[in-house]
Parts: C-alpha cells; structure tokens; sequence
C-alpha cells in the first residue's frame, strides 16, 4: 500500500488473542494436555461432557492465568464466575462451551508496544479463563469425503485476550503480538507455539475515512480469523483495510457516521 492511499483512511484494529496455558492437565479435569498423543486417548467423561459429571477447576491454570493478566497491567476482578457459550458443533460434544461473558476475572489492562513513532499504548479490554473445543479434521486429499474429530484438546484452558481498537497498522498488530508472546514466553505462561495452536489470533478491522464535509464515515467490522503467523496478521490488516477502501470507493456508502 502506498502511503498516499494509507493517509485517506484511519485503520483501526482489534484483536483477541487465544493462549494455551501451560499445565500438564485440562481445565475441568485430570486428562493430559500433552500435544500429539493418539486421537481422543486423552479424553474422560468430564472432558466430553457425559452427563452428571462434575467438572473441578484447575488451580494452577488459575494462577498462571492470573500472571498474564498481571503482566498486562489489568486489574483482577473481587467477583467473577463462569457462564455457558452454547453452540452446536461436531468437535464440542456437550453443546456449549465453559468461558466468562459479563463478568471476567480481570479487564483495563494495556500493553506498550515500541514502534518506529515512539512508544505506543495498546489498551486491553479483558483478559479471560474458558475451555478450548475439540479439532475437526477433514480429508482433503479423499476429496472431503471424510471428517474425523479428535477431542483430545476439548477442554484445554486458554486465557482470552481482548485489545481494545487501539491498534492503527498491520505493523503495530505484529508489535502488539510480539510483545504479548514474550512476556507470555518469559513468565512460563503459554509455550506459544502457533503451530501447535497454542496462541491463535483473529483481527477485527475497519477504516474510518474523513469524508469532504469532515465527518467521519466508519466501514463494518470485519473479523480476520484463523491466522497462523504474525507475518499472516501483519499482512492481512493491510489488506484488508485496503479493501474496504476500495469497496466504500465503488458504492460509495457510508455505513456508519461518526459525526
Ligand atoms: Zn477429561
């Protein structure tokens, strides 16, 4: 993108970052977070949500979600409790997924990020403890013919992680994301390992444009998912954000005014 074309529009990015936390066990039961065992050999009926179970919080998942959430300058809630995200799918067999919605056990934290304009302050909403799904695994070369569903990682606890839409480039993103995982590395809270899934990132990115009139027009959030290198994020955002400019250039909506 050149700059010409980035002076028009404001990028304005959120994003939610998903770390695996380091325990050995999952967060509700004793089964084993180790990667690569055999499909579904680490699985109980707690974990697979047989009913009449009874799901025990683990303490140490706990207390190194709580580190992070110290790190990132957020303030620990005196009351939080867990609710029920219900959806249907093949790799969640109890139909709902154990997370935090109103009430997380930490929020108003940030993160400073060092960038070729000096010291940036990214802030962060919320930081919060929930369950991660199982993993569907579709046969691409039998022509999607087959689809296997491995639940070993059903239950794994993940610290969410919410910026706040502070972040105004791809570059930044990439800064805020190399950031987090050194911190997260360095405290022995999350191995971080992307290829193994343990820290996942979805972007959410719009533009605001300074119309004639000087009003400020707002393109619709669009949610990046599933990206597997901060490289990926980094070039993503830019894309992106160009391609909403190009977009409210040809039908010329404004889809939401910012006064
Ligand atoms: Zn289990």
């Amino acid at each position: 993108m050149d700059n010409a074309v980035e002076e028009k529009f404001k990028i304005v990015v959120g994003l939610e970052v998903h770390v695996q936390l380091l325990t050995k066990t999952k967060l509700f039961c004793g089964c084993s977070t180790k990667f690569g065992l055999a499909p579904n050999s680490s699985t109980c009926p707690v974990c697979i949500g047989m009913p009449g179970v009874l799901p025990v919080m683990n303490k140490h998942a706990f207390e190194l979600a709580m580190k992070a959430a110290l790190a990132i300058n957020c303030t620990i809630a005196t009351y939080t409790k867990w609710d029920r995200k219900n959806y249907y799918y093949p790799d969640l067999p109890k139909n709902f997924q154990i997370s935090q919605y109103d009430l997380p056990f930490s929020s108003e934290g940030h993160l400073e990020i060092e960038t070729s304009q000096g010291t940036r302050k990214i802030g962060i909403f919320r930081a919060h403890l929930e369950e991660d799904a199982g993993k569907s695994m579709h046969d691409e070369s039998g022509g999607g013919s087959d689809s296997k569903v491995d639940l070993n990682r059903t239950g794994t606890p993940l610290l969410e992680i919410v910026s706040k839409p502070d972040i105004r480039s791809g570059e930044e993103a990439r800064l805020y994301l190399e950031e987090l995982k050194l911190l997260l590395k360095e405290l022995e809270i999350s191995d971080c390992e992307m290829q193994e899934g343990s820290l996942r990132c979805d972007a959410n990115v719009n533009i605001h444009i300074t119309m004639p009139d000087g009003t400020i027009a707002a393109t619709p959030i669009v949610e990046v998912k599933n990206l597997n290198s901060f490289r990926a994020v980094e070039k993503s955002i830019k894309y992106e954000a160009q391609r909403q400019y190009d977009q409210f250039q040809k039908d010329g909506k404004v889809y939401r005014g910012l006064g």
